[in-house]
């Protein structure tokens, strides 16, 4: 397994499919302004998956399909099919907003996705369009029952948490736990970019510590269950009577970088080192050129020089890309 400088051992591969979303949350893709990739800069199905058995080669076996929307690709069937083949990936899983999950549910199972995440801000049938601008719950939901028919689990929720915009809703996204077998997440709001993301971030942010307050006062103590998967960000608890779990994503105020095993690949070809930092090696042009040896000493290049740590309070994060041009 490859290990980083830091002796950490980075074995997940997060591949971003696209910059494009049907989704404008208020975070992630500022509504104006943005150049997206052309359909040409994309890597083809083949490239992704000759990317994919380069890393399965040099360690890494899990392996999240991102966004944007990675959904929004016609050929997500194929890019799937392909990289669920490969030997010695065991992991299998994407984030999505879920939209498009009624009509590719089961086919995503059958090509040999494994777990969804699926983001939603809110369960309020109005302010949901303030934080995710162009969803609707009916369209979300919809996919997530899409996802729970075609046999996914445990089903996995997102919310990203920002003043103003959705605190209020935390308490019925956790109550989904006390009836379903769901894992239902709550993320600090990160910085990206140098524009309405990142200033979003140093005025709205709520930390994980506010967030758990505000579902005790509802739901009572929550008890902490212990983690076996130590590179999991998530921290995790369970109200009383609850069937499902509560987690708390705290990259602000409790950053888990020593623990991070995480290396993405942007859709535009380049490996990006960390979530908060600018580092990035280009690869796109040895994966189209198929120089295989050179895709493996680059990813191997990129675990040795992963940073760690960040200092978000003091603005040091990534400024290059917002969040739709990395995937989370
Ligand atoms: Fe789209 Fe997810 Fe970004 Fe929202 S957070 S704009 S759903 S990629």
């Amino acid at each position: 397994m490859p290990t980083d400088s830091f002796g950490r051992q980075v074995n997940y591969l997060r591949i971003s499919l696209t910059d494009n979303c049907n989704l404008r949350c208020v975070y992630c893709m500022p509504l104006t302004g943005l150049v997206g990739l052309r359909n040409k800069q994309l890597l083809t199905p083949s490239e992704i998956e000759r990317f994919a058995r380069a890393a399965a080669r040099t360690g890494f076996d899990k392996i999240r399909f991102t966004g944007g929307e990675p959904t929004l690709r016609e050929d997500i069937l194929e890019i799937v099919e392909r990289v669920g083949r490969i030997e010695g990936i065991s992991d299998l899983s994407m984030t999505t907003n879920g939209i498009r999950l009624p009509g590719l549910a089961a086919p995503l199972r059958e090509a040999g996705l494994r777990r969804f995440n699926i983001h939603i801000d809110s369960l309020h049938k109005n302010r949901i369009s303030k934080i995710m601008r162009f969803a609707s719950v009916d369209a979300i939901w919809n996919g997530i029952e899409a996802a729970v028919a075609a046999g996914f689990e445990p089903i996995k929720l997102n919310c990203v948490v920002v003043r103003d915009y959705n605190d209020a809703d935390v308490l019925d996204l956790a109550r989904l736990t006390l009836d379903r077998n769901w894992h239902v997440r709550f993320v600090e709001l990160m910085p990206f970019g140098d524009g309405e993301c990142a200033e979003l971030s140093r005025t709205q942010l709520v930390t994980s510590a506010e967030t758990r307050q505000q579902i005790e006062y509802d739901l009572g103590p929550l008890t902490e269950l212990s983690n076996s998967n130590l590179s999991d960000e998530s921290r995790n608890y369970q109200a009383a009577g609850a069937i499902g779990v509560i987690g708390f994503i705290s990259p602000v105020s409790e950053p888990y970088c020593g623990t991070c095993n995480r290396m993405r690949l942007t859709a535009d070809g380049k490996l990006h080192l960390c979530l908060l930092h600018d580092d990035e090696i280009d690869i796109r042009e040895a994966i189209r050129a198929g120089r295989d040896d050179e895709i493996e000493t680059a990813l191997v290049s990129a675990v040795h020089h992963k940073p760690i740590g960040h200092d978000l309070s003091g603005g040091v994060h990534t400024q290059l890309r917002v969040m739709v041009q990395i995937g989370g």
